[in-house]
């Protein structure tokens, strides 16, 4: 067996040496898992419910040590880390809630001796390949309501995340769900490569679009349930209406939270002439009091990027803006090592010739672009391949939802943004995905309708 290195980004130190999977032992894996998935799905949901309560407990009980294994591995700042895993409460809370309303079976026509019935069958083995932003949120979007649904889960962690999925692993099981039932497969691109050449039901993906479409191009010939969660270029638009001040205050903390490393993280900025310049002074006026540093510190916002090669990303993005004629205010290079660190970094007179305004930056980064009106601004939000959310600032209601109701996206927001909520569906347009977690469709979406047709013949 190869063994997988775990690297702390924010120090470059080694801190764990785990032994990774190969395709024997996927494909041994994959077989025990088609084999406990029946007895699994014959349990009562009563019994698949309870064991998910008692790995939410498992998750309250071990809190603060989830928490620092998380910052040690990503660099996530310890006091995100803790919100990431009491916002995961909330989740279970609701699927548990919820399995049972979803998945009862519906007697939807019943005249003259004939009955319609839907019953909600489990996929059956199900494949979760998962990043490392959120691996806790990402993590569970699928695993939580794939398992209450009866399916068994073969889980490979990002490989920046692999002791935290080695932990959901380790509460699962505590909790009473079947080695077999729940799998994790440590390792990088290959295992999850050897994932994909075994009969699984489904893959449940989150990732870069570029793996995305590795994925699809794998599975697809065998017609495998595929669900994919892509990047995004999230943009927002502040309206002549809105207080530039509380705009740029919201907005820096939705650009640069978890180091701007989240899918949902504003990508670019769109600000009506009239408030351009006072959005701008008070954006970096805000962005200047993060503090940056070790992630290990309460007061810590902004720590390492997780993935050194992100570096190389931010540089590029930095010197095209710049040779095109953008403003750089503040950052705009990387800080002294060892560990990845960037300087969160402020841009404004950008405009969508420059790859900062076009591709995904995941990183503590934003461009910013003045835009005459509504018209202008829903034009440029919609002139990008991704789709994953969009937001308007504005005082007036029936003015940002005339905007956002023209802007291909999943999720929009109104005087917020990068935000998730357990209630609504979780989904991207464009090269953002294909497919639904969260809300009620992210929990049917583990399951397959079978129709009855039953003639009762006296
Ligand atoms: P990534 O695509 O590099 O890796 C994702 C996973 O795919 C990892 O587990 C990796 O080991 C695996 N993988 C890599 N190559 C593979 C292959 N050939 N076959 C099978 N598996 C393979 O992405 P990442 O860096 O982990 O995550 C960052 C990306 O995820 C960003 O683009 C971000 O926007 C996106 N993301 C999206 C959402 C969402 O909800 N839409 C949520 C979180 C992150």
């Amino acid at each position: 067996m190869s063994q997988l290195a775990i690297y702390n980004p924010a120090n470059g130190e080694p801190i764990a040496e785990l032994a990774a999977d190969d395709e024997r032992s996927v494909a041994a894996k994959a077989e025990a898992a088609r084999a406990a998935q029946p007895a699994w799905a014959a349990r009562s949901l009563e019994e698949r419910k309870a064991c998910m309560v008692r790995f939410r407990d498992g998750v309250v009980r071990d809190l603060e040590a989830l928490a620092v294994t998380m910052t040690r591995e990503t660099g996530k700042p310890i006091s995100m880390s803790r919100s990431e895993l009491n916002g995961l409460l909330g989740r279970i809370d609701f699927f548990v809630g919820m399995v049972g309303p979803v998945t009862a079976t519906e007697t939807v026509f019943d005249e003259g001796g004939m009955k319609e019935r839907i019953e909600h069958m489990p996929l059956g083995v199900v494949g979760n390949i998962s990043a490392w932003n959120y691996p806790w949120f990402v993590g569970c979007n699928v695993i939580v309501p794939a398992l209450l649904t009866g399916n068994a889960v073969l889980y490979k962690p990002s490989e920046y995340a692999s002791l935290t999925g080695l932990e959901i692993a380790r509460l699962l099981h505590q909790a009473g769900v079947p080695r077999d039932v729940f799998t994790p497969l440590v390792g990088a691109g290959p295992v999850g490569a050897a994932l994909l050449a075994q009969k699984i039901d489904g893959l449940f993906f989150t990732g870069s679009h570029a793996t995305g479409v590795r994925i699809a191009q794998a599975v697809g010939s065998r017609l495998v349930k595929l669900q994919l969660e892509l990047g995004g270029k999230d943009p927002t638009y502040v309206c002549d209406d809105a207080d530039p001040k509380a705009a740029a205050q919201s907005l820096a903390d939705g650009a640069m939270y978890n180091t701007g490393q989240s899918c949902c993280s504003v990508e670019r900025i769109y600000v009506h002439e009239k408030i351009h310049d006072a959005f701008v002074a008070a954006f970096i006026e805000t962005v200047k009091g993060f503090k940056v540093g070790d992630p290990m510190r309460e007061d810590t916002y902004i720590g390492p990027l997780t993935r050194a090669a992100q570096l190389d990303v931010l540089d590029a993005q930095v010197a095209d803006a710049k040779v095109q004629g953008a403003t750089l205010h503040t950052g705009g290079h990387r800080l002294p090592g060892p560990g990845n660190w960037y300087a969160p970094t402020v841009i404004s007179e950008a405009h969508h010739g420059m790859a900062l305004m076009k591709e995904e930056s995941f990183g503590p980064i934003i461009g910013i672009q003045k835009v005459t009106g509504d018209e202008e601004a829903v034009r440029l939000m919609n002139d990008t391949r991704y789709g994953l959310t969009a937001g308007v600032y504005s005082r007036n209601a029936e003015r940002a939802q005339a905007v956002l109701s023209r802007v291909n996206a999943g999720s929009l927001y109104w005087n917020c943004c990068d935000r998730v909520s357990p209630r609504l569906p979780w989904s991207g347009f464009g090269d953002s995905g294909i497919g639904v977690t969260l809300s009620t469709y992210g929990i049917e979406t583990f399951t397959r309708p079978r129709a009855w047709h039953l003639k009762f013949t006296g």
